[in-house]
């Protein structure tokens, strides 16, 4: 652009051109000189050679920050961050002896921890505890000990604390809190509004400790991504192990379109969630759909696979309900006698079930999912051909296992394991075999599906798994990609 021109079009938005930025100015391209006039015209009405500079500047680290999230990275050039929450997994220091103090211990941490969170709301700041309720208008918190539906299609609660028990009513005419409350399972701790008539409580509200509406989701910076698998079943006679191993040769790249190659190259995690190998004398007759019948050759076999996985992702391993560890829940980590071979690699990270991680500054819960065989037979609308959503009533619940003595065996520890106090950005789970992605209130629920093909016990019931897809969630966009192996 001639020096004159340039002058004019500052001039007419009210800028006056130093002769030392008119000749840095004529150096630039057209386009580049609108830019700098458009950033300048809210600044001081002349343009001095220093502020000038500024101007320049700030446009380069700009485009600095809008590119650099975008420039494609291979994971093995990124150092992990990987901070897993020892103190939330018990294994090595489950002390429950199952005795009567221990369950008392275990249901007060468990009511007080999340009569903390639903005190969090402007409405239940006031409760009354229980055995001081007084007639009239009446806030409590208490822990549901039995949900009925009477004959009249009314839903009545048992409701304690530490100093008392009431029943509670959610009228037949209640609308849309009676269909709020078919949610409702035993066990739960519950905020709830109403009005006392005669020695029970007629609920005008019931509140869920659930998940504050507005969150924000932490992100990573670098563009990289996780890999969620669960439900293996290693040892399986459907244990699909040719799905299997094109996984495993498509995080080394060596399979996939460009696109999906890119998409490997991202991933800087594995989590399993628990499920790795089919076990042995899990359920009856299972001995004739095994085809290896050795647990630690089950355990072999899947640490050889695991080989295959690049070098540079960190893998964390949760234990399941088919794995050689104890069944009740919290579940310790899979035992070094059994997977001798998962510990000898160090970046294979051991862990119980529920496990709590943070990777590159993304908040992690993965536990296996036992308990959404309770929240799937109990509460309506629910299927495993959508796990998704019988977690997200975990969410809402604020707790992994939310039935004490449902289908899910719980050890009773002094500290609850399987409350959800801080929500996490991803909630992790597999057990239903069914693949699973939604978001609720900003936590990405995701489940991780299996590579066992539709045993003869899930024909019988009707399930139908989908085996071989695994969701990849991108940690810096938040998105989750569902990749098919068969
Ligand atoms: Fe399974
Ligand atoms: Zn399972």
């Amino acid at each position: 652009m001639e020096t004159t021109n340039i002058v004019d079009i500052f001039l007419k938005c009210n800028i006056n051109l130093h002769p030392g930025t008119l000749s840095e100015l004529s150096k630039l391209k057209d386009d580049e000189i609108e830019r700098i006039l458009k950033k300048a015209k809210d600044g001081p009405r002349v343009i001095t050679p220093e502020y000038f500079k500024t101007l320049i500047d700030k446009e380069e680290e700009a485009e600095v920050l809008v590119r650099r999230p975008k420039k494609r990275v291979h994971a093995a050039e990124i150092d992990s961050e990987i901070k897993i929450k020892h103190e939330r997994d018990v294994t090595n220091k489950s002390f429950s002896q199952g005795d009567i103090e221990g369950f008392i211990k275990y249901f007060n941490n468990k009511f007080e921890r999340l009569a903390k969170i639903l005190k969090e709301r402007d409405i239940l700041r006031d409760t009354t505890p229980i055995g001081r309720i007084k007639e009239g208008e009446v806030k409590i918190i208490g822990m549901v000990c039995e949900v009925r539906n009477s004959k009249k299609g009314h839903i009545i609660l048992e409701v304690e604390d530490p100093t008392g028990a009431v029943p509670v009513l959610i009228s037949n005419k209640s609308g849309e809190l009676l269909e709020l409350s078919r949610n409702i399972i035993r066990d739960e701790v519950l905020g709830i509004v109403g009005k006392t008539w005669k020695d029970m409580v007629i609920a005008d509200e019931i509140h869920f400790p659930d998940l504050p509406v507005r969150r924000e989701t932490k992100k990573s910076e670098v563009d990289i991504a996780l890999a969620l698998i669960s439900d293996t079943h290693v040892g399986s006679t459907k244990f699909l192990e040719n799905e299997f191993k094109k996984f495993i040769k498509w995080t080394r790249g060596e399979i996939g379109s460009v696109k999906q190659r890119i998409l490997a190259e991202k991933i800087k995690y594995l989590i399993i969630g628990g499920d790795l190998v089919d076990g042995v004398g899990i359920y009856p007759g299972q001995e004739n759909e095994l085809e290896i019948k050795d647990l630690n050759m089950q355990y072999e076999r899947i640490a050889k696979y695991l080989e295959g996985i690049p070098e540079h992702i960190e893998i964390i391993v949760i234990s399941g309900n088919h794995d050689a560890v104890r069944q009740a829940e919290p579940q310790l980590a899979i035992s070094e006698d059994f997977a001798p071979q998962l510990y000898t690699d160090p970046r294979i990270h051991m862990m119980g079930n529920p496990c709590h991680a943070s990777l590159h500054g993304v908040d992690v819960i993965s536990y296996h999912g036992r308990s959404l065989d309770d929240i799937i037979s109990t509460l309506p609308n629910q299927s495993y051909s959508k796990p998704e959503k019988a977690m997200v009533e975990l969410l809402r619940k604020r707790h992994l296992v939310p039935t004490y003595g449902g289908k899910v065996p719980l050890s009773p520890e002094a500290v609850d394991y399987m409350i959800i106090d801080e929500p996490p950005d991803i909630l992790h789970s597999g057990h239903a075999h069914h693949i699973g992605v939604t978001n609720y209130r900003g936590v990405n629920v995701i489940n991780s599906g299996t590579f066992q093909e539709q045993t003869s016990f899930q024909k019988k019931l009707n399930m139908m798994p989908t085996p071989a897809r695994v969701p990849i969630v991108d940690l810096h966009e938040m998105t989750t990609t569902i990749m098919r192996f068969m």
